[in-house]
């Protein structure tokens, strides 16, 4: 069998092989602490799973329009205006099959070869997968250049060129946890402004989930931009609701017809009992949010502490997100290595840095979507490990 030649480069989220590995030591008895998923540890709220069971009952089984119910679209345009006061055509708007396909799709319709695009490294691995799958060049700009892990944007700016089509955000960050405000944001739209020729994607899906109080600097915020500009965002982190599969994302209006198409050619529309539960959770309240960050903001500390306290591992603080990303080659251990040995010996399940991009392999993500007990039981096994 003849295979196209674009599938060899095309690469893959590495937590999902560390869970399958983490899981099979498991079934053969070995005790084992996850901290490598990206997923909230709680439930979806009951509102939602609620809305899904009576869109169920009440016989909503069919097809809708490819780019989601007119009523779950609107009800993003609610929430956008709720949290930032900004206006958006529910036109623009696109109910996704999770976060991801946002990414697949406006990297599939703006990358190509002779084209490059900038992203971020160490960052969510599908983008560098997705920009080599289209053959364009994939310019990356390094987090690890940062004590923070926090992008520059004075760098970004002096990597674009002629050919730069697309820009690539995630704020906060995966796998770092890194939060970058408001002042740098205007700095980088402001430089981007003499760059007409540069789209954006804005991944802003831990935009809820910020620490101390502070403010989601939205791309929605600056509108010379707007007609350039993809942001995608959804339920999954927000509202714990990973397997839902359902995300948004707003478009520039002259490629909804695009998207609307690519979406048309392959899933159709999203399941319509998750898009009636996607309202339910939109115009909730938002007490369950606000719950679960209580939780990840007590985790963050503790675990920022306990990094901090190993022999040879440094860990700055997370502002956003639910993961830390310390660096652990003062241990005598790279990424890979160290992941490798709390895996087996400590029965811990982290991801190494190199799943995120070839910078930081000094460095492991871990997840802290789990309790203060299992966090405190594993942060001591490694400790014993390292002993
Ligand atoms: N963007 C980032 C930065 C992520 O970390 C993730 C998931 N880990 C996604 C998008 C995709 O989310 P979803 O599960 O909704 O596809």
């Amino acid at each position: 069998m003849k295979l196209a030649k674009n599938l060899d480069r095309l690469g893959t989220e590495s937590a999902f092989a560390i869970l399958a590995e983490a899981k099979k030591l498991e079934a053969q008895g070995k005790e084992m602490i996850h901290l490598s998923l990206g997923q909230p540890d709680f439930k979806s709220p009951k509102h939602v799973v609620d809305a899904a069971k009576k869109a169920i009952d009440d016989g909503h089984h069919g097809y809708v329009l490819a780019s989601g119910t007119l009523e779950c679209r609107q009800a993003v345009t609610r929430k956008i205006k709720k949290l930032y006061n900004k206006e958006v055509s529910p036109e623009r708007v696109m109910i996704m099959p999770g976060g991801k396909p946002t990414m697949f799709f406006a990297i599939s319709m703006i990358g190509e070869p002779g084209a490059e695009i900038i992203y971020p490294t160490p960052g969510f691995p599908i983008y560098e997968s997705m920009i080599n799958y289209t053959g364009a060049k994939a310019v990356p700009y390094d987090l690890t250049k940062d004590k923070d892990l926090k992008f520059d944007p004075e760098k970004i700016l002096s990597l674009i060129t002629d050919k730069t089509r697309l820009l690539v955000l995630i704020n906060p960050n995966n796998p770092t946890g890194s939060f970058v405000e408001k002042p740098a944001i205007d700095f980088l739209a402001e430089g981007l402004k003499k760059h007409p020729h540069v789209a954006i994607l804005s991944d802003e899906i831990y935009s809820r989930q910020i620490y101390d109080g502070k403010q989601m600097p939205t791309l929605f915020n600056y509108p010379d931009l707007q007609d350039r500009l993809i942001v995608l965002d959804g339920w999954s982190k927000a509202y714990a609701m990973t397997g839902w599969r359902m995300g948004w994302s707003v478009w520039p209006e002259k490629l909804i017809p695009h998207i609307t198409k690519l979406a048309i050619n392959s899933f159709s529309c999203v399941n319509v009992p998750s898009q009636f539960a996607g309202i339910a959770a939109l115009d909730g309240s938002d007490d369950p949010i606000n719950e679960m960050m209580k939780k990840f903001d007590e985790r963050r500390k503790l675990i920022h502490k306990l990094l901090n306290d190993l022999p040879g591992v440094e860990a700055s603080m997370p502002g956003g997100a639910f993961y830390i990303f310390p660096k652990v080659i003062g241990t005598g251990m790279d990424g890979s290595e160290f992941s490798k040995k709390c895996m087996h010996e400590a029965g811990v399940a982290i991801v190494p840095g190199t799943a995120f991009g070839n910078t930081s392999k000094d460095y492991a993500r871990f997840s802290f979507a789990a309790s203060n007990e299992n966090i405190e039981k594993a942060l001591e096994k490694i400790k014993k490990m390292l002993k």
